[in-house]
C-alpha cells in the first residue's frame, strides 16, 4: 500500500488563534513521528442543522487559512455548498475543497459547484451523502470527472440512520468498497471522527478502514477539543492524534496475507465488542427506567408475553448450530435473571 493520505484539522475554524495552534500542534506532532500532513481541513461554512449554531467564521477565515498554506507548505481544504464559496476559495487561492454530506444529497447543487469548478485547479473530496445511497454518490463524483477535474477523492463518513448503534453515523464498508470498484484510481478515504462522533471510538474505524485497502484518513484534531464549538466529543489533539496514528498497523508492515485478515478480523470483533458493551449497558439503564415505571404502577415485575417476544427475536437471529443455540440459551437467561434482580432492587 502506498503512503496513507493523512487530512486533518478543526471541524470548524473558530478564530486565528485557534487554527495556528492546531496547524503548529500537528505539525511539531506528526514530524516527531515522521508522519506527514497532506491537507490542514477546517469547515469555515458548516451547514449546521439547527440555526443559529456556530458555523465557522465565513470568509474572515480565508486568510488566515491562505497564511497556512503558506507558512506550512500544507494545502487547505475547506467544505463548500454553494459556487459563490468555490470562487472565494480561489481568491485566496485555497488548493482544495470537500462537498459535505448534506450538500452531496442535492444533485443540483454538486452540479453548479462542479460546473463551476471547471477548468480550475482545486483537489475535489467528495463525502459520502447522508443516506446510504452509493448511486447518488457514484452521481457527484462522475460530476466533477465529467467536468475535466482530475484530483478528485471519496471520502467515507458514515451514514444517517435510526437503527441503534453507538456511532453518530453507522459506517458502511460495503458501499465504500462497491465505490471503490467502480473508481479504482480515486482515492477513498475514511472519516472516522463523523463515523465516531465520540473520540474513543476513531482508532478502531481507523485499522477497519485501513484493512479494508482505504487509501487515507481524515480526522478532526483541534488545540482544545474539550473546546470546541463543533463536534466537541469527537475531536482530538495532535498530540493525541499524532499518537494514535503512530500505533495504526499499515499493511506494508504486514509480513504475510494471513497476518493481514486476522488483524482486520480482530478489528472487527473489538468493534463488535464494543458496540455490545456500549449497548448491553444502555440495555441495562433502560431496564431500571422500566422498574420505576412498573414500581410507580403497581405492575408486575415478570411479564411473560414480553419476554417470550425478546427470546423469539433473538431465536430468529440464531445461528443454527448446537453450540451457538445452547450458547444463547444460557445467555438469556443470565440476561433475564439480571434484569429482574435489577428491578427488585
Ligand atoms: C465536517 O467534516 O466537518 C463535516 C461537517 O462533515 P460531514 O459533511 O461529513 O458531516
Ligand atoms: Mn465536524
Amino acid at each position: 500500500m502506498a503512503k496513507p493520505i493523512l487530512i486533518a484539522g478543526p471541524c470548524a475554524a473558530e478564530s486565528k488563534e485557534q487554527l495556528l495552534l492546531t496547524a503548529n500542534g500537528l505539525r511539531d506532532s506528526l514530524l516527531r513521528r515522521g508522519l506527514h500532513l497532506d491537507f490542514f481541513r477546517t469547515g469555515i461554512w458548516k451547514p449546521r442543522s439547527k440555526p443559529g449554531d456556530f458555523a465557522g467564521c465565513g470568509e474572515e477565515a480565508l486568510p488566515w487559512l491562505q497564511f497556512i498554506q503558506q507558512e506550512y507548505d500544507i494545502p487547505v481544504c475547506v467544505e463548500i455548498g454553494t459556487a459563490e464559496q468555490l470562487d472565494l476559495c480561489e481568491k485566496y487561492d485555497i488548493k482544495a475543497v470537500w462537498i459535505g454530506a448534506r450538500t452531496a444529497v442535492n444533485p443540483m447543487a454538486v452540479q453548479e459547484i462542479a460546473t463551476a469548478a471547471r477548468n480550475r485547479d482545486f483537489t475535489v473530496l467528495v463525502k459520502n451523502p447522508m443516506v446510504a445511497d452509493l448511486k447518488l454518490w457514484v452521481g457527484n463524483i462522475e460530476r466533477f470527472l465529467n467536468v475535466g477535474l482530475t484530483k478528485v477523492m471519496a471520502v467515507h463518513r458514515g451514514f444517517a440512520d435510526s437503527s441503534e448503534s453507538v456511532y453518530r453515523n453507522r459506517p458502511s464498508w460495503e458501499i465504500a468498497i462497491d465505490l471503490k470498484v467502480r473508481f479504482p484510481q480515486i482515492p477513498l478515504l475514511c472519516d472516522p471522527s463523523h463515523i465516531a462522533g465520540q473520540r474513543q471510538y476513531i482508532a478502531q474505524l481507523s485499522q477497519i478502514a485501513l484493512d479494508y485497502g482505504f487509501d487515507g484518513l481524515m480526522i478532526e484534531s483541534h488545540c482544545q477539543p474539550d473546546q470546541a464549538l463543533s463536534d466537541a466529543a469527537q475531536q482530538l489533539t495532535p498530540e493525541e492524534l499524532a499518537q494514535m496514528l503512530s500505533e495504526l498497523k499499515f499493511k506494508d508492515a504486514m509480513t504475510s496475507p494471513a497476518e493481514n485478515e486476522l488483524r482486520k478480523q480482530r478489528t472487527q470483533i473489538h468493534n463488535i465488542d464494543t458496540q455490545l458493551s456500549v449497548l448491553l449497558s444502555k440495555r441495562m439503564k433502560i431496564v431500571d427506567s422500566i422498574a420505576k415505571i412498573k414500581a410507580e404502577h403497581n405492575l408486575p415485575v415478570v411479564q411473560p408475553e414480553q419476554w417470550n417476544k425478546v427470546v423469539r427475536m433473538y431465536q430468529d437471529n440464531s445461528l443454527q448450530d448446537d453450540d451457538y443455540q445452547e450458547f444463547i440459551t444460557e445467555f438469556l437467561e443470565l440476561l433475564h435473571q439480571s434484569s429482574i434482580k435489577r428491578q427488585r432492587k
